[in-house]
């Protein structure tokens, strides 16, 4: 047995030295955090890269969820996905508000558009969908949605960096879009995020809202939290996002020859390339179904013993979880699709620097 164990996921680490040298100047600077050198250098490289032109950078990916509903002024209840990270929905129970769990499409794991609309009530205010495993959601329909009902659209795009969808960037759908700069994801900057708005107005008061919401030394304007971005993950990042191009090719590279391996396979599912989309290959999700020899868990646990660390990830539902499953719309009856797909993923591991020689092990274990 071959002895090296292999995570889902690794992070992408900038050069040493280089990073050193930005460390230097920080020290030089001695500007630590409140909208710095680097801080402004990053948000503008990022705002270029990803192709939006209104972002705010955040100390994690959560707070621009909790931020977004804040700054919309979000009321009521808030239509959302249960297949996702628990903070989609903990974002919205950090703002007083009522989740409520639509099912998922098979083909995608995304939020079913044509499932919303029966959701929706005269408290509803919002909806929070996900493009989950960065497969976009179909986002044209959802906001015809969101505009018969005028209601508001957040997309969580945690897992969406660098996705485009017939050449124009995913992040700039809906009122607001959010990114997660987790050391898991495709780019970091250790902890991190950032929140897409349309207008420059909505960015000043989402600025002021990450600062506690002054607007100057004497003025306070919201009532704000502290979610700034410091000069260092900020230098972290900038650093990275030179290298990010690189690790999405190798990341390309890897699924496909997953891809190429299992896709013939009775018993595995694999989710579809979606035509126009330039994909980050941000996670490799396998779907065991009945036909395969064994459990989802079984080979989840076979892989486990052979050191190949997988993830169920999304598993359990976000609506399984204690605080959530006592609201109706929680019940499994509800969510068929999202119950089924959370009992058969399996995350394969799929990351810069994975070696064919590992991808080839991996493989083996399923075939
Ligand atoms: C990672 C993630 C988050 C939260 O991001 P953090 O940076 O860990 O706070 C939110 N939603 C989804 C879908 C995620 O994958």
């Amino acid at each position: 047995m071959d002895n090296k164990i292999i995570t889902v996921t690794s992070p992408l680490l900038p050069d040493l030295k280089e990073f050193d040298k930005y460390l230097e100047d920080i020290w030089q600077r001695k500007w630590l955090t409140n909208n710095g050198h680097y801080h402004q250098e990053l948000e503008k490289a990022l705002a270029d890269y990803l192709g939006v032109k209104y972002i705010s950078l955040f100390t994690n990916g959560t707070l621009p969820l909790i931020t977004a509903l804040q700054a919309l002024r979000i009321t009521g209840e808030v239509i959302t996905t249960p297949y996702s990270f628990v903070a989609t929905t903990h974002s919205i129970w950090w703002n007083g508000l009522k989740p409520v769990f639509v099912d998922v499409e098979e083909g995608t794991g995304n939020i079913d558009p044509e499932k919303i609309e029966a959701a929706i009530t005269p408290h509803t205010t919002a909806i929070m969908p996900v493009h989950v495993y960065g497969t976009p959601c179909n986002m044209a329909r959802i906001q015809e949605i969101a505009d018969i009902y005028g209601l508001k659209v957040i997309y969580d795009a945690a897992h969406a960096f660098g996705v485009t969808a017939n050449g124009k960037s995913v992040l700039e759908n809906g009122d607001m879009s959010t990114l997660s700069f987790h050391a898991t994801k495709v780019y970091t900057t250790v902890e991190g995020g950032a929140l897409i708005c349309r207008d420059e107005a909505t960015k000043k008061r989402i600025d002021y809202l990450k600062n506690f919401g002054f607007a100057n030394e004497v003025t306070v304007v919201a009532p704000g939290i502290n979610s700034k971005m410091d000069e260092i993950r900020a230098a972290y990042g900038l650093l990275n996002l030179k290298q990010v191009d690189s690790a999405i090719a190798q990341r390309k590279h890897i699924a496909e020859l997953y891809r190429k391996a299992l896709s013939g396979i009775t018993g595995i599912r694999l989710l579809s390339n979606e035509e126009g989309v330039r994909h980050n290959y941000s996670y490799f999700p396998i779907f065991v179904t009945e036909e395969y020899g064994m459990s989802r868990d079984a080979l989840y646990e076979k892989l486990k013993e052979n050191n190949i660390l997988g993830r169920r990830y999304f598993y359990p539902l976000i609506s399984d979880f204690p605080m959530y499953r006592g609201l109706e719309s929680a019940n499994p009856m509800n969510l068929p699709i999202a119950t089924k797909l959370a009992q058969q993923v399996i995350c394969l591991p799929i990351y810069a620097g994975l070696l064919d020689t590992d991808v080839e092990r991996i493989i083996s274990l399923i075939v």
